[in-house]
């Protein structure tokens, strides 16, 4: 006869907690990363062109990330991010303008030489 009785063993796990209750995270850098992602997902915010142009003019008189960011309610992190679309899209409108420009310009001297 065995005296050997099965014993359940409950193993404790240590480990982060981010805010969504179905996740479990065993390192703080990871649920950190969660909880941020998470915040960066919940304020569905609709950022203008009017935003987006706000944004630079703030940046280029020298206001920091963290003041803008906290304008429109967003950390560092989601400000630099917007200001480097805004400034891809200032980009592109820029390039947009001068190829239109040039269209023209390259249509009128045609139109000069025929
Ligand atoms: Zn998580």
């Amino acid at each position: 006869m065995s005296s050997f009785t099965p014993k359940r063993i409950e193993r404790i796990q240590i480990g982060w907690s981010c805010l969504n209750p179905d996740h479990f995270h065993f390192h703080e850098h990871v649920a950190a990363r969660c909880i941020e992602k998470q915040s960066n997902k919940q304020p569905q915010r609709r950022w203008t062109p009017e935003m987006y142009a706000d944004v630079i003019k703030r940046r280029e008189s020298g206001e920091k990330f963290k003041a803008i960011g906290a304008k429109y309610g967003v950390g560092v992190a989601r400000i630099i991010q917007v200001y480097d679309k805004a400034e891809r899209i200032e980009r592109n409108r820029v390039l947009h303008a001068q190829r239109q420009a040039n269209s023209t310009a390259a249509q009128t001297s045609a139109h000069e030489t025929s």
